[in-house]
Formats: C-alpha cells, structure tokens, sequence
C-alpha cells in the first residue's frame, strides 16, 4: 500500500501543526510519500523580495528576506531541530542573500531567478518536516521533472515516471516514509522551476500517478468540499463523495479547498484523491473519484458578482450566422461569458459584473436592443447525471415559487441546474434548496 499525503501551507505553519503533521503520517500505514507546501506566509514573503527587487529595493528585499528567515528559523528553533538541518537551511537563506545583489546588478529579475527564489519555500520546509519526522528526504527537483516555463512550468509525466521508478521506488525498499517538497521541480538538465502558486497539490496529484498509489490525501484547513456555502448556510456540510466532474464545477463557483486540474493526473489513473483537516484528522474527507460517485445532488453553489445581458433582435428569426456576430462583439471585447440562453428572437449570457460594459454595449446594439441587468447572483445544484434523473427540476423549482427567477440553465455539463436572480433573493433561495436536497433524507 502506498499513500501519498500532502500537506498545505497551514498546515506546516508552525511548530505544533508540525508535530500534528507527525502524528498523522506516523498513524497512517504502508509507503508514504510526505509532499509539504512551504510554510504558511513564506511563498508571500519570498513574493514580496522578488517585487522588492523588480523595484530595484535593496532595502525592501533585504527586509523581506528577513521575514522569511525569522519565519523559518523560529519553526526551527521551535521544533528543536539543530546540526545538519539548521546548516542545510542557512545555507539556503546565503543563497537567497548573494542572488539579491546579483540581481540588482543584472537590473533585471528574470522568469528563471524568481523561480530560484521562490522555490526556497519548499525546499526549506521539505527537509525541516523530514529531520522532524525522522524520515529520508527526497529533493522534488530529482523527480519533478518540467519544461523551462518558469513560474508555471509544465510537468514531463514521461521524464517522472522514470524518475520516480529510478530514484523514488528504491527507496522504498529501505524505508517506509519519505518528505519532498511540493510546487517545485527542475528541467532536464537541472535547473529550478515551480508549477504556479498553489502548485503543491499538482505535485502531489502527479508523484501519486506516477507512483500508481493507492490513495493521494489533501491534508487542508478545512473538511473536504461542503454541501453549501457555510456563512450563508448553517446547515452545510461535508460531502463524503464527488465526482471529479463535480469537484470542477465547484470550484468554478469558488470552492478555494483545490483547482480540480491539479488533481487530475491522480483522478485520471483512478486513485481516489481524499480532503482532509489536518487540524480534525477524525472529522469529516471529501473523496473526489473519477468514476460514478453515486447519483444524487451534491451541493448547492453560489456565486454572486453576475450580471446578464439581454440582447433582443428581429434579425435572428429564421436566418444563421446571428450567432457567430454576436459572440464575435464578447470575443473582440474580451469579456467571458458564463451562462448563455436562447430563445427565437433574444439572447441572454451572463457575465462578471465587475467589468465595464459599456463599449461592449455600444458595439452589441448595432446587432439588436439590449439590456443589462447587474447586481445577480446564480445559484448552482450540483450533481452529476442530472439529465437522467426526474424530478429534481421540480422540487427546485418548487422551493423558490415565490423568488424571481431572472435565466435559467441546465443541460450542457449534465452536473449543473443554475437560475440567476437578484442578489438580495441569493442567501434564501440557497438555504431553501439547500434544505430540499441536503436535510430531508436526500443524499
Ligand atoms: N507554496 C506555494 C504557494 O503558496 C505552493 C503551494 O502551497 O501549493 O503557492
Ligand atoms: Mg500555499
């Protein structure tokens, strides 16, 4: 049995959460592989020296540097860590302190130098977590192996997969748990990149696929993905089990807990991938699954900030290519549209309220009249195979008679019915489907 558990930023944010940390892996069982984010704050603080350098702050990035250091060096100093590890890790802050002069110099932070900087977060908590738990470490630039795109390097799964097989997997042989770092790697020939911020689950997910674990775990601040927004809806609460195409629509509606595409790479060779608190290890995971997850609704999601458009034109009826012009106006102004619905003579699409429409506008009367109402908000019941299901329009329906209903969708994802209201209607409509689907018996 092999586990990979990764934990994020608060989770290695101090001391104590360290030693839960321990306490987690050391009650799970088989091979671990520990991939640890950097520790709360230092990914910002080593942000902050790149912009201190760019610039050209001496000051502010000797200051930053400082931040960082004191950070790292009192979760040291905390977890009562001395020799190799307190030399290994100042080490890396002489290494960041030689490369802030150099830069200057150089007039210049390039792509490659930022990743040089803000990979120290990883690498420093990677051997830290390991020397507290007693267990190997593995640099993630042996095995994460990526393209040159600094900032947002692309992972070579095929350059992993050996990696992994080479360096990984005999190790293991020798012990059972091993630390590496998450969010950073390095190209063929060695040099540092990092995946983008909020990285490490990445990595997590493709050192799972590549090790062919049998469970990837998401050691969070939170329990899992909820059934509802919990400050609007009392109520909420875990969801044990999400298809992955339900974990993406989630997150579209703002469920910060992970970017789905991280995932990915677990979810696509059929390991489960299972959120949990690092702070109530007992209470309740979400297991996201790539394969049927058991029909029923999973959530009710709210996203606020919607504005529509209604454009209403005689010119549509009957002819072709209306369409095409009309997306090509949103195409040319570079605003997104979420929602879209047709009817012979009109079109509505929702888009963020925050952008200004009014060229927009402009350019989409020459098509037809239009209208725009802000301040919406859409309100989403999850839950995949809605198309074969009966009924579920009707009791959602059923629970808001009495609020206005201003568009409605369903159908394209086949994971999501959606109606946009006003945005004062949002917290009610949300509670009443909520306690529709979720608190009567429903699962
Ligand atoms: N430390 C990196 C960040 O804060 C990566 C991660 O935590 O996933 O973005
Ligand atoms: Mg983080």
């Amino acid at each position: 049995m092999v586990t990979v558990l990764k934990f994020g930023g608060t989770s290695v944010g101090s001391a104590a959460t360290i030693r839960q940390v321990s306490r987690i892996v050391g009650a799970a069982e088989g091979k671990r592989l520990v991939v640890v984010s950097a520790f709360a704050g230092v990914t910002n603080g080593l942000v902050e020296i790149i912009e201190s350098l760019e610039r050209g702050d001496e000051q502010g990035a000797v200051a930053a540097l400082g931040h960082v250091s004191e950070r790292c060096a009192s979760i040291i100093h905390d977890l009562s860590l001395q020799g190799a590890v307190v030399e290994k890790y100042e080490e890396e802050i002489a290494r960041l302190r030689a490369l802030i002069p150099a830069i200057l110099t150089l007039g210049e932070v390039t792509p490659r130098a930022a990743d040089a900087i803000l990979a120290t977060g990883e690498i420093v908590s990677s051997f830290v977590v390991a020397a507290f738990l007693g267990a190997l470490h593995l640099d993630a630039r042996m095995i994460m192996i990526t393209d040159d795109s600094f900032g947002a390097a692309h992972p070579d799964e095929a350059a992993i997969a050996q990696t992994v097989s080479e360096r990984l997997v005999p190790l293991f042989s020798q012990v059972s748990i091993i630390v590496t770092g998450g969010y950073i790697g390095a190209t063929k020939t060695g040099v540092t990149t990092t995946l983008g911020r909020g990285g490490s689950d990445y990595s997590a997910a493709l050192f799972a696929a590549a090790l062919g674990a049998d469970r990837c775990e998401i050691w969070t601040d939170v329990n899992g993905l909820m059934s509802s927004d919990p400050r609007l809806v009392p109520t909420a609460r875990t969801v044990p089990m999400l298809h992955y195409d339900e974990a993406a629509e989630l997150a579209f509606f703002g469920a910060k807990v992970l970017h789905p595409l991280t995932i990915q790479p677990a979810v696509r060779c059929g390991i489960p991938v299972v959120i949990r608190n690092t702070f109530f290890p007992d209470g309740a995971a979400t297991r996201i699954v790539g394969t049927v997850s058991g029909g029923g609704m999973k959530a009710v999601a709210c996203r606020h900030g919607v504005a529509i458009v209604h454009i209403r034109s005689n010119r549509m009826l009957g002819t072709y290519g209306f369409l095409a012009e009309l997306f090509e106006v949103f195409r040319r102004h570079r605003v997104a549209v979420d929602m879209v619905t047709t009817s012979e003579v009109s079109v509505s699409v929702t888009v963020d309220d925050s952008l200004a429409l009014d060229a927009l506008v402009a350019d989409l009367s020459l098509l037809g009249s239009v209208d725009i109402e802000r301040g919406c908000s859409q309100i989403a019941l999850v839950g995949a195979g809605m198309r074969r299901q009966s009924g579920i329009g009707a009791r959602f329906f059923s629970v808001l008679r009495d609020i206005n209903i201003l568009m409605v969708s369903m159908g394209a994802s086949d994971t999501n019915l959606s109606v946009v209201l006003a945005e004062k209607d949002a917290p009610e409509a949300l509670r009443r489907v909520h306690t529709a689907f979720f608190e009567k018996g429903e699962e």
